[in-house]
């Protein structure tokens, strides 16, 4: 365990040791005390994991200590005692500590859980032992020796000491395999003085096989950064040494040198003694990326992500916390690498989905992440080209500090957006998934050679139900989000239903705004539109990414490049293909159904379609050859694909915070969902209730909003019923407070913990 700090020291002294034990169960959700034995007196410290005994058969389980100190809570001899510190266990530092209360405080998890989410390597994995056979004598006395050996009719002895002769060192899996030469030659040269075997721990590489050999990567130097580049680095770090630590969003295109402005700023925070953490979200984490700061930094980068084994991830965190590289570069939770000296936290595509954690806690990166750059006194640089509502709200009240990067810097110009309005397709007699400009445009790229990608919309698919007539959709009330079809299989009757309060209608035949009877969901699939594609253009190459053909392993990037090396006309793919890779000779992009996010049934729909809309649109026209998009649309008029089309940022920011505004949704108001699990019905419902109830009696002079309780909308997940209830609120600080409410009624009426889980801000509708 590394130096700790100051401030725990004098703790450590002490002769009682508050554990928290590795249980997730509400009734153990605080600090137990034990004695320490005269054998680990002064040994224990803050974090570490040791075993207790536990419970009336005392059996042993591990617990963290949290805290050592000599005030007894109890009469001493009452106290049970710590058996034994874990061999191999990684411990907490002081900071992961005071984070993992942070988040617990937070989200509303247990503090075992928070504590696993800040210790994502739980223990450590023994490293790999390298050996070296290394000759002792001079490269003339080795070729002297091989020839003795050579006549006396020694072979194995006689090619070893020849390649020893030609270089000092050999790799003893080289020796033993390539070489044929066996243990027994080795032991008997190392006995003559000749050799000696030199054992090693290494720790194993992150890196991809490719970039780890000696040269799979050269070191290149860094690029002259534009005016605009270099004033948003001097402008940060004029903040960072003088030790002013805030949080900036950083608004630029994709392209527009954003990346080459965070290697910068690492640079120089790196030149002052400290470390950076880069988070990527883990499908954009490509080997191209990794490449660019290899490039930059060389082996004092690392990586986590979730294909590296269990010796690799610990091996990595490892070699943070021993200071030995620089910059960790991961998904959400690399957040939590143990760097001593963090100085810098980086964040890319600031707006995905995937920093929200769902399992528990149900944290989001960036306010761990902000929350983190507090207590170590870091800077963090929050970046995106679609920024989150709550990041540039944030930015407009001016509590973090925004930079724009406006133009793509490498070329290419910003493509040629085209509405195209499915209802008038229909009117006109067009029943295909393509519209005629569409089609008109692929016929085209198939004649000069050039790319077409096609992406069709399925996130969020909810069953909303919309007019293929007039565009109208079935909405709710109450919530102004869309109503989701829920068919009862038995009976062949569907409902429509609100995922946020429950309220209910039957299924319609006719659209209650034009009549139509073409009133049903979009279904088209991925492969639907393959087929149909070798139906009209049978002469295209076509190369289709989903979730059925990606499932093997690197299957992902094996596609990327197949198209990418020219090996197909078009790619069809679900939202995918939006992240990566760049096409140079990708001319047109087609949308085929940029409704489908729109009616997600929850209050995120809208931002979730323009971020998709406008990364889609984005990827036409990124080398020399100018680009078009096709947008196709039941709502050419939803203010989502209008500025979309328009790559217009700002307007779309006006209209979707007002929507927030009126209906109170967040980063405007806060919202926290409960969801309650039950293996019976009855009880989950009638718990449900009574929480709500228990809200608005006890919190009536706050006046939350309380929405629901309702049946969540996938009702049952493994024969547990699930309902929940939102509940609204201007400040934070009250939803906090009913959480802390509702535990103390879970925990008085024996409910175990993990049966009501709170989720802050939520990402989807439950
Ligand atoms: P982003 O991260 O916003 O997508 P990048 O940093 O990847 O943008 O930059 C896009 C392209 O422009 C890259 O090929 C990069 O090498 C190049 N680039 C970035 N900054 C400069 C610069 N100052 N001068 C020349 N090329 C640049
Ligand atoms: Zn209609
Ligand atoms: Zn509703």
């Amino acid at each position: 365990m590394s130096a700790r700090q100051t401030g725990d020291k004098d703790l450590m002294t002490g002769r009682f040791a508050n554990i928290i034990v590795d249980i997730s169960h509400e009734k153990v959700d605080r600090p137990f005390q034990y004695r320490i034995p005269d054998t680990l007196l002064g040994k224990l410290e803050v974090g570490m994991a040791v075993m207790i005994p536990f419970g009336l058969g005392n059996k042993r389980i591990k617990g963290y200590v949290m805290e050592i100190t000599d005030q007894a809570q109890y009469a001493e001899e009452k106290l049970k005692m710590v058996d034994s510190v874990v061999e191999g266990g990684i411990s907490a530092q002081g900071d992961s500590l005071r984070l993992a209360w942070w988040i617990r405080e937070n989200y509303g998890s247990t503090m075992i859980a928070a504590l696993k989410t800040v210790l994502p390597v739980k223990r450590k994995v023994k490293q790999v032992v390298k050996k070296t056979i290394v000759r002792k004598v001079g490269a003339d006395a080795a070729a002297a020796k091989a020839a003795e050996f050579e006549a006396k009719h020694q072979g194995a002895k006689a090619r070893l000491m020849q390649e020893l002769a030609a270089q000092p060192a050999l790799p003893q899996l080289l020796v033993t395999g390539k070489l044929h030469i066996s243990s027994q030659t080795i032991q008997s040269l190392c006995k003559a003085d000749l050799i000696e075997v030199k054992a090693e721990e290494t720790y194993r590489s992150a890196l991809p096989q490719t970039l780890s050999g000696a040269d799979g990567w050269k070191r290149k130097e860094k690029r002259q950064l534009s005016e605009n580049q270099g004033k948003i680095v001097d402008s940060i770090l004029a903040d960072f040494r003088a030790g002013v630590y805030r949080t900036y969003l950083l608004h630029g295109v994709t392209g527009s040198g954003k990346t080459e402005v965070y290697m910068e700023l690492i640079q120089q925070v790196i030149a002052e003694g400290r470390q950076a953490i880069v988070l990527i979200p883990e499908i954009a984490l490509t080997y191209q990326t990794l490449v660019r700061f290899y490039q930059r930094f060389g082996d004092r980068v690392s990586v986590m992500n979730s294909r590296l084994s269990a010796g690799e991830r610990s091996d990595q965190y490892e070699r943070a916390a021993r200071g030995d590289i620089d910059i960790m570069i991961g998904p959400r939770s690399a957040l939590f690498t143990p760097f001593v000296r963090l100085g810098l936290v980086i964040m890319d595509e600031e707006h995905e989905g995937s920093y929200k954690s769902e399992g528990m806690p149900k944290y989001h990166a960036r306010e761990v992440a902000g929350e983190l750059c507090r207590m170590k006194g870091a800077s963090l640089v929050l970046g995106s080209a679609t920024p989150s509502i709550e990041s540039y709200y944030r930015a407009v009240k001016g509590e973090i500090r925004m930079f724009v990067l406006r133009e793509r810097l490498a070329g290419g110009q910003l493509p040629r957006v085209y509405v195209e309005d499915l209802r008038s397709e229909l009117k006109s007699g067009n029943r295909s998934i393509f519209s005629r400009r569409l089609q008109g445009l692929i016929g085209d790229r198939l004649k000069k050679g050039e790319q077409t990608m096609l992406f069709i919309n399925r996130r969020g698919y909810a069953g909303f139900v919309s007019c293929r007539a007039c565009g109208h959709v079935m909405k709710c009330p109450h919530c102004d989000v869309s109503l989701s079809e829920h068919a009862d299989r038995s009976r062949r009757i569907s409902r429509l239903v609100c995922h946020y309060c429950g309220y209910e209608v039957p299924g319609v035949t006719g659209c209650p705004a034009c009549g139509s009877k073409y009133i049903l969901g979009f279904r088209a699939g991925t492969q639907q539109i393959e087929e149909l594609l070798h139906r009209e253009f049978p002469a295209a190459r076509v190369l289709r990414m989903d979730a059925d053909t990606t499932r093997s392993k690197d299957s992902y990037e094996q596609i990327l490049s197949q198209f990418a090396g020219g090996e197909a006309d078009i790619l069809v793919g679900t939202q995918m293909i939006v992240k990566g890779h760049d096409f140079a000779r990708v001319t047109l992009v087609g949308i085929l159904a940029a409704d489908m996010s729109l009616h997600a049934g929850d209050y995120r729909a809208g931002e979730r379609t323009f971020q998709l809309l406008t990364q889609a649109a984005g990827r036409a026209g990124r080398g020399v050859l100018p680009g078009e998009v096709v947008i196709q649309t039941y709502q050419p008029e939803h203010y989502a694909v209008v500025h979309a089309a328009d790559q217009d940022y700002e307007g779309f920011y006006r209209e979707e915070i007002s929507y927030r505004e009126l209906m109170m949704y967040p980063p405007v108001a806060h919202m926290m969902a409960v969801l309650v699990l039950s293996e019976e019905e009855q009880a989950g419902a009638g718990r449900a209730g009574k929480l709500v109830e228990q809200t608005k009696q006890q919190f009536a002079d706050r006046r939350p909003v309380v929405v629901g309780p309702t049946e969540a909308s996938i009702g049952k997940i493994n024969d547990v019923y699930r309902f929940v209830f939102y509940i609204k609120h201007r400040e934070y600080q009250v939803l906090t407070d009913i959480r802390d409410a509702l535990e103390q009624t879970i925990h008085a009426m024996r409910w175990n913990a993990d049966s009501v889980q709170f989720d802050f801000d939520p990402m989807n509708s439950y």
